[in-house]
């Protein structure tokens, strides 16, 4: 492995761990909110059941993740067994009885990459988003929230990266930036491999969870309650991680043969996967393997101009988290 440039990191690193675990502790989402989610759910639930009785609804997403900020938005997956349906005519009958139920700002975008409806909740002023047997996206759903019991500190790097993403604006898939979910996959990645890890491989082990949906087939290890303190031999503080994690961005990762792969617990080779090339808009500058559709890189968003952007963003952390006195100011300073 060829590391552009090995840095040692500042003495005084620890020091900053208060600053960085306030900002975490101000960005998670107070309890009132969860209840209030689940009041918006219950009544979503009584409209479906009345045109689809034997659907459900999942929250996927961030609301289910347990990386999602205080006053996000819910994403809700409409699980329907039927196959013979059509996506858009469910989801324009479901505007419809939304809207007679009082809902506000019911929309339906049948075009959308992921078709969905969207709906405000005047009650509580939450906004939701509605699909169709998206089933992969709740189980992947699901592998995040499982990693995230394993370590807190997976929790926290990730709400710090996803807060510097959106402070800086790198979290902006319409712009060729990174998802919240490509972030969260680069967090896993990365402590999977700190030396000692802080996160297993859930993948490679042992399944107790298997799941096949749209021919993929899902399965992990899932009882993670049998791994808290997995990560207890590695005593690496917040700050620590924080500075790390942007170097190895910055820095370390190879992004001319590497494919990140929470999958298999390390990186493969893009010639293995033969993402070595560009193939109509998928031009593989930063990979990020998806992991279940594996043929999906979640970087694919990302050209040639706000390839660029990022790298400069992951230097400029790194140079803070190197030198700067208060870098949790600097950090999340608005682009
Ligand atoms: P935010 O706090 O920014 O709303 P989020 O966790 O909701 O974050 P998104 O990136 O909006 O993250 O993604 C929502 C969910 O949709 C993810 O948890 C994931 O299940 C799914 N998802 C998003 N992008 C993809 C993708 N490119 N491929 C597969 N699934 C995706
Ligand atoms: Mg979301």
């Amino acid at each position: 492995r060829m590391l552009k440039r090995q840095i040692a990191c500042r003495s005084d690193i620890n020091r900053m761990n208060g600053a960085f675990l306030s900002t975490y502790e101000s960005l998670i989402p107070p309890e009132e909110e969860k209840i209030k989610q689940k009041q918006l759910l219950a009544l979503l639930d009584g409209i479906v059941s009345k045109e689809w009785p034997d659907a459900r609804l999942y929250v996927y997403g961030s609301c289910a993740n347990s990386f999602g900020f205080s006053k996000s938005d819910i994403d809700i997956c409409l699980a329907i067994e039927d196959a013979n349906i059509d996506k858009s005519e469910v989801l324009l009958k479901l505007a419809d009885m939304l809207q007679l139920d009082n809902l506000q700002n019911v929309q339906a975008l049948t075009r959308a990459r992921v078709p969905i409806v969207k709906l405000m909740d005047p009650e509580t002023g939450i906004s939701c988003d509605i699909c169709v047997n998206n089933v992969l996206a709740v189980v992947n759903t699901k592998l995040l929230r499982d990693y995230a019991q394993i370590d807190v500190r997976l929790r926290q790097l990730a709400f710090i990266v996803k807060h510097w993403a959106k402070s800086r604006g790198v979290n902006e898939t319409y712009q060729g930036t990174l998802s919240s979910y490509a972030y969260v996959l680069m967090c896993i990645h990365f402590l999977q491999q700190r030396r000692p890890a802080i996160l297993p491989c859930l993948q490679g082990m042992e399944a107790t969870y298997s799941v096949t949906v749209e021919n993929v087939e899902c399965a992990y290890f899932d009882k993670v309650e049998k791994l808290y303190g997995f990560g207890s031999h590695n005593g690496e503080s917040l700050a620590r991680l924080v500075w790390a994690f942007f170097n190895y961005w910055a820095y370390c990762h190879d992004y001319a043969n590497d494919v990140i792969s929470v999958r298999s617990g390390s990186t493969v080779s893009k010639r293995a996967k033969d993402w070595t090339r560009r193939i109509g808009n998928d031009r593989h500058l930063i990979c990020i393997e998806d992991p279940f559709e594996v043929s999906h890189d979640l970087g694919r968003v990302v050209d040639k101009f706000s390839i660029r952007v990022l790298r400069e963003e992951f230097e400029r952390a790194a140079e803070i988290m190197q030198y700067d006195p208060n870098p949790c100011v600097k950090l999340f300073e608005p682009y």
